[in-house]
């Protein structure tokens, strides 16, 4: 059965030169934006170019003040960014109000810290250059180019938006054509700040905006989107040697310990797994339950997801499938384990409809389906029992990506955490890390690499820059073409004295 939901974004097109964003609870169009061609990319870099003179000569404090008058304006404008996020994506209001809240403390948490972590900074200069005064500091690229994804339109592009203009680089955004409203009034909203300024300057379109963007005059390319368009950004990317950061999905797993909490686990996989629909990228796919506690965790579980349901009314905590051949994606992952042997404790092929895909809980799921090995993206949860937790950690990093996860444990949660391959793990608790600015967020494996939040992801959209000063004659002129034998058997004393003993951590 093909799911038959509105009409696709290629049949959207209204004209050569515009396409409409539409409302993926009912298919009502939300709005019609540009299709911006290359020559319109081409120069909105160009403008971005200029705007970097300015904005990247201001010191850290003046651009700190911008991004913080900002922030002010997105919260006191909340609830309206927060309405047309949830036109655009059909999550429910007060999912859309959360995420913004997320971005807005990652916007002022780079705003604040981008002096601390990139503001120039004195290096010990070590004995063989102790007549050398050394500093690093890391100055902004210039333009940075922006690629987002739809299921979290603020907070994910944030991520790099908020950061890139904090290091003192200019952004031209490409936000998803799912999503392009939420694009356009967060560069708006910073425009007026700026004065009309185009520090942060948004194009919309499909595809094809986003290869010109990837090909245009910009010094990086901040991605976030599915791996498979992450391998073409870079490919057009490799045209000019521009760098990129490649934010792609995941297939996170959370593990609960024999000692676990398991209300509270089940809590957790629940809401990781199902909210948003499923379209999160940190979200909960695969769950691995101690053998010894699995049949009270599924109890557990089930009884929590009892009144959960997807639907476009007040009383509905899931929303629609906000790409509609996603859908597809979701039925032939769910039918794939069960056809390969998988229990349907909740929802199963049935519960998969045209816009809203309902709850659907798979336990004793084969390893080899693609309900456990690719990104399903979808409000489902695989949960296997396992007999140990070496066991489950060896599951969970059998997958080509590496994003995220979440542990359950009391006793061994640290230690478990340890040992999974991603580039985030919470425990007892699920995405917390994403709510702590002070983090990195990035994945490895086919989830990408680069880091954005934190003071990884502050440098990440800068070029470190050393300098030294020297503060007297060397005692050895080394680096000269009147270098003696002298000089040289002083240097050897010197570096057998500081190298040539027993190891020593100190
Ligand atoms: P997508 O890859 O379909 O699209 C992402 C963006 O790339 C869109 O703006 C799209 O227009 C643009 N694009 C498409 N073709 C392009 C091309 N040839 N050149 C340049 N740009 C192009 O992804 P999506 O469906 O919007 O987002 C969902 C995916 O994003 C999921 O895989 C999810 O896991 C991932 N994601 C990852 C993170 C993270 O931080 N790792 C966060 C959110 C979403």
């Amino acid at each position: 059965m093909t799911a038959v939901v509105g009409p696709s974004l290629d049949e959207a097109v209204t004209s050569a030169q515009t396409f409409d964003s539409l409302n993926p609870s009912n298919g009502d169009v939300v709005g019609t934006h540009a299709i911006h061609t290359k020559e319109d990319v081409d120069a909105a870099v160009a403008r971005s170019r200029e705007a970097a003179q300015w904005w990247g000569a201001l010191s850290f404090d003046e651009r700190a003040e911008y991004l913080l008058t900002w922030r002010s304006v997105i919260t006191r404008r909340i609830a309206q960014l927060a309405e047309v996020s949830h036109r655009e994506t059909g999550k429910p209001h007060s999912d859309a109000q959360l995420e913004i809240v997320l971005a807005i403390d990652h916007i002022a948490w780079a705003a604040k810290h981008a002096k601390k972590v990139l503001g120039q900074q004195k290096v010990k200069s070590g004995l063989l250059m102790a007549n050398q005064a050394s500093y690093v500091e890391y100055k902004p690229l210039g333009v940075v180019g922006v690629i987002g994804p739809w299921n979290y339109p603020v907070f994910t592009p944030c991520g790099s938006i908020a950061y890139a203009l904090a290091a003192g680089n200019t952004v031209v955004f490409k936000p998803s054509e799912y999503t392009p409203g939420v694009g356009e009034w967060l560069a708006h909203t910073f425009t007026e700040v700026v004065g009309g300024r185009p520090v942060f300057q948004v194009v919309t379109g499909l595809g094809e905006t986003g290869n010109a963007l990837c090909l245009a005059d910009i010094d990086k390319l901040a991605f976030t989107g599915s791996g498979p368009t992450g391998k073409k950004v870079m490919a057009a990317c490799a045209t000019n040697l521009t760098p990129v950061i490649i934010e792609a999905g995941g297939k996170d797993s959370l593990i609960v310990d024999e000692d676990a909490d398991l209300e509270k686990a089940a809590e957790a996989a629940l809401w990781a797994g199902m909210a948003n629909a499923g379209q999160t990228c940190i979200g909960t796919e695969r769950v691995y339950v101690h053998e010894k506690v699995f049949e009270p965790f599924m109890t557990e579980i089930l009884a929590q997801a009892k009144d959960l349901r997807a639907g476009s009314d007040s009383g509905a905590k899931i929303g629609p499938i906000t790409m509609p051949s996603q859908i597809d994606v979701i039925r032939s992952h769910v039918q794939d384990a069960v056809d390969k042997g998988a229990t349907v404790a909740l929802g199963g092929p049935e519960a998969i409809g045209d816009r809203f895909v309902q709850p659907t809980i798979l336990t004793h799921v084969p390893e080899d389906s693609t309900e456990i090995t690719e990104e399903t993206f979808g409000p489902t949860l695989a949960v296997n029992p396992v007999k140990s937790m070496d066991e489950a950690i060896e599951l969970t990093n059998a997958t080509q990506y590496g994003l995220a996860g979440a542990v359950f444990s009391k006793k061994r949660g640290m230690e478990i955490a340890r040992q999974i391959r991603s580039g985030m793990t919470s425990i007892n608790a699920v995405t917390a890390f994403a709510g702590v600015p002070g983090l990195p967020f990035g994945g490895v494996g086919d989830s990408g690499f680069g880091r954005i939040h934190g003071p990884d992801g502050l440098k990440e959209f800068t070029y470190a820059k050393a300098i030294t000063r020297q503060k007297f004659k060397p005692l050895m002129m080394l680096t000269a073409f009147s270098r003696d034998d002298k000089t040289d058997a002083k240097a050897m004393k010197l570096v057998t004295m500081l190298h040539g003993g027993k190891q020593t951590l100190r």
